[in-house]
């Protein structure tokens, strides 16, 4: 029975590698256009049904968010609003917006990889898919791929602050 429940484990656990490595990708994608490094995917039965990146700057939306953009995908995918099977995979950990879109779509399961201290949503700050005054709760994993986007989006902050030093600096002369 033992090795029946390990067996279902790793074949999870892959499926999670798989779906988060999509993730980010996406996260790149985003940088690529100068957005905040985030991806996320929507999953159903084994396959993406939704995804997206951040896409708040050239969109002049703040609601643009990857786990936004991913959901609002799925519900078109799923022609439902609710999400009662589904995993949502996000390279980093959702904001109070999305942690309450989760609620609203009642995503069953949550994977994402680093931890957001300033606004994380999902345990860090607030924990807003899980709280019993609400409900829904969503089951949480973290820490997959935790140091491939957060050294993402170190990075990208790191470019971020230098390029802003230069302007600066060739405004001054
Ligand atoms: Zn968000």
């Amino acid at each position: 029975m033992s090795e029946l429940i390990e067996s279902i484990t790793a074949e999870q656990e892959a499926l999670d590698t798989r779906f988060m490595l999509r993730a980010y990708q996406l996260a790149q994608q985003a940088e690529s256009y100068n957005e905040i490094p985030v991806g996320a995917v929507v999953v159903a039965d084994d396959e993406i049904i939704g995804e997206g990146f951040n896409q708040s700057i050239m969109l002049n939306d703040p609601s643009a968010h990857a786990e936004m953009i991913a959901i609002r995908q799925a519900g078109k995918t799923l022609e439902n609003y609710r999400m009662l099977d589904c995993t949502l995979y996000v390279t980093l950990e959702p904001c109070p917006m999305c942690a309450g879109l989760m609620v609203h779509g009642r995503i069953k399961r949550l994977v994402y990889a680093t931890k957001d201290a300033k606004t994380g949503a999902a345990g860090s700050l607030f924990n807003l898919v899980n709280h019993q005054e609400l409900n829904h709760q969503v089951d949480v994993s973290e820490g997959l791929m935790a140091n491939e986007c957060s050294a993402l989006l170190s990075a990208f902050f790191k470019r971020r602050r230098k390029e802003k030093k230069a302007e600066k600096k060739a405004a001054k002369k």
